[in-house]
């Protein structure tokens, strides 16, 4: 039986960094997947949840410009879209085998179950480790309705061969609002159920309620407080069954898909068996990203749930745990200042705190919040969503939060987050002279 200085459960974002980093150190490294190897984001998630919305901006664009110099009525042809997704996605996984085949990082297909503190068996064959990372990633939640197995999830709507008229997504997150904004330009008539009485929840509620505007316009059925009980299969389709504020409601549909959360995948594992502490469904770690219960073994990125659930905290999360492998637990992930963005079309984008976290933590801080549709930046593109809020420190000026809904929302925010992650004031980000005319430039006009 072979036995690797570190084996990695999982083949995305975490596992990527974690196992090139303690393979260039010099220690023989194993990552097992029993999907095609290449994680979340880059095969079912991210990227090409961002390919589609390539063709939803580009839809976009054309109605805001209609009547102010373009004509015609664009259309999104789904198989050639899903195609042009395709084109990004499909060599993913020859490439990453082909990566690790040239750091001599050993690659195993298969499920991996734990069979002991330092061992698992993949494929029938049992390996050895010195260290695990546990790098599986998240997945749906299950949801525990009748009709629940007729549901498909974010992975399969992203490999839809064509485009069924009507939709109905569950949940009202970020993928519930992206995946929306995609289908209603190619042209499906979508209805979204969500339990909590807002969309995405875990954005502002000012910027968020000026988004709405869009779904409005693109005619998105947003049901809030609407709780899915069932779904029940009918002669031409699906009729979603929910429990709404005007008691039970339902809609038809040809396609329902889960858009209600995830969680950490940790199903397969055999914790008991590796000897893994979890409470509610997720690993007990330490502040390094180590196991309470087995110091051998590590978790990071969606399957360790400490920072938010995002391509660049699994890759964060990788470098910890390869840094503390390769010199013993000194680091800590620092989730200061992670940006997130909802790619809608515009998008909306947030880092750092929001009004109820500041205030919870007992700040004083100033707000600034406006809805700017009259700024150039909406008015060149004709776009009526646009606003913002900041909040800064008062006697620091410290950047505390900023919110972002409109174009470059998701660009933008990046310069906010890297004034969190620095300790940059708004005086610093005021006097700084961005290209004009760019998003960057309202900045000074922000905070
Ligand atoms: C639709 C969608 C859109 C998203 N959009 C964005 C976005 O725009 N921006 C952003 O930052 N994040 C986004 N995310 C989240 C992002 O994709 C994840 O945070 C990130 O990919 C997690 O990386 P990871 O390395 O932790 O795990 P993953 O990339 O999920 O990798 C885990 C791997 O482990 C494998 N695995 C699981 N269990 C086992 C087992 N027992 N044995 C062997 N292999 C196993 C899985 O097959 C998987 O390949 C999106 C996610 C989804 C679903």
């Amino acid at each position: 039986m072979k036995t690797y200085d570190l084996v990695v459960i999982g083949s995305g974002t975490a596992a990527q960094v974690a196992s090139a980093r303690v393979r260039r150190a010099g220690l023989t490294v194993a990552v097992v997947d029993h999907r095609p190897f290449g994680g979340t984001c880059a095969l079912r998630g991210c990227d090409p949840k961002k390919m589609l919305i390539s063709g939803a901006e580009a839809i976009d664009a054309v109605h805001r410009m209609q009547g102010r110099g373009v004509t015609g009525e664009p259309q999104i042809s789904w198989p050639e879209l899903i195609a042009f997704k395709r084109a990004f996605t499909d060599p993913v996984p020859q490439k990453q085998e082909a990566r690790y085949a040239a750091q001599g990082v050993d690659a195993f297909h298969g499920l991996a179950r734990f069979t002991g503190p330092d061992a698992i068996t993949v494929a029938g064959q049992e390996v050895k480790a010195r260290h695990i990372l546990v790098a599986t990633g998240a997945r749906p939640v299950p949801l525990q309705i009748p009709g629940a197995d007729q549901i498909i999830t974010s992975d399969r709507f992203l490999e839809l061969e064509s485009l069924p008229r009507r939709i109905v997504l569950i949940g009202g997150g970020y993928i519930a609002a992206e995946f929306s904004h995609i289908a209603a330009r190619a042209g499906a008539k979508v209805t979204v159920l969500q339990r909590a009485d807002r969309m995405l929840p875990r954005f502002d509620p000012d910027l968020v309620s000026w988004l709405m505007e869009k779904f409005a316009e693109l005619d998105i059925d947003v049901r809030t407080q609407a709780t899915v009980t069932r779904i029940e299969q009918t002669a031409n389709g699906y009729r979603v069954h929910a429990d709404g504020v005007r008691g039970k409601e339902s809609v038809a549909a040809d396609l329902v898909v889960h858009a209600a959360g995830r969680e950490p995948d940790l199903e397969e594992l055999d914790l008991a068996a590796g000897h893994l502490a979890i409470s509610k469904n997720r690993l007990e770690l330490n502040e390094y990203l180590q196991s309470v219960s087995n110091p051998l073994v590590y978790a990071a990125g969606d399957a360790a749930g400490m920072g938010p659930p995002l391509t660049p905290v699994s890759s964060h999360d990788g470098k910890v745990v390869a840094a503390n492998i390769l010199e013993g637990n000194l680091h800590k992930p620092d989730y200061r200042g992670v940006p997130s963005v909802a790619f809608t079309v515009p998008p909306i984008a947030s880092v750092g705190l929001n009004e109820s976290q500041a205030q919870a933590q007992g700040l004083k801080y100033k707000v600034k919040s406006e809805n700017t549709p009259n700024w150039f930046t909406a008015r060149r593109l004709a776009e009526r969503v646009y606003g913002y809020k900041t909040l800064v420190e008062e006697g620091t000026d410290n950047i505390l939060g900023a919110h972002i809904v409109g174009p470059q929302a998701d660009e933008v925010i990046n310069l906010f987050a890297l004034a969190i992650r620095h300790n940059l004031t708004a005086k610093d980000l005021r006097t700084t002279m961005f290209a004009y005319p760019t998003g960057a430039s309202d900045i000074g006009y922000m905070v």
